[in-house]
């Protein structure tokens, strides 16, 4: 699908994340600036447009939001460690 936009390939092979051109994507977990936005679902009750893949990886967007993006069953302890790890 050709959209007339230039795209980096993606280094996360996900799909979840797409790039920023032009740079100026503010996290709002972090507040650092981040090339890459989540562009994947995110279940919170607040509507969170800029999230890095950085602060989904550590939980730190799911815990400032009380978000989920997995079995909110889970959201006290973190059980699968690999999720944390790359
Ligand atoms: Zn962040």
């Amino acid at each position: 699908m050709h959209c007339g936009q230039h795209r980096y390939p993606d280094p996360f092979k996900t799909g979840a994340f797409e790039t920023n051109d032009s740079g100026e994507a503010v996290c709002e977990v972090c507040q650092m600036r981040t090339p890459y936005v989540y562009n994947g679902p995110f279940y919170a009750l607040e509507n969170v447009e800029v999230i890095c893949p950085w602060c989904i990886k550590n939980g730190a967007a799911a815990k400032k939001f009380d978000g989920s993006f997995q079995d909110a069953g889970s959201c006290e302890v973190v059980a699968d460690k690999s999720f944390l790890e790359s």
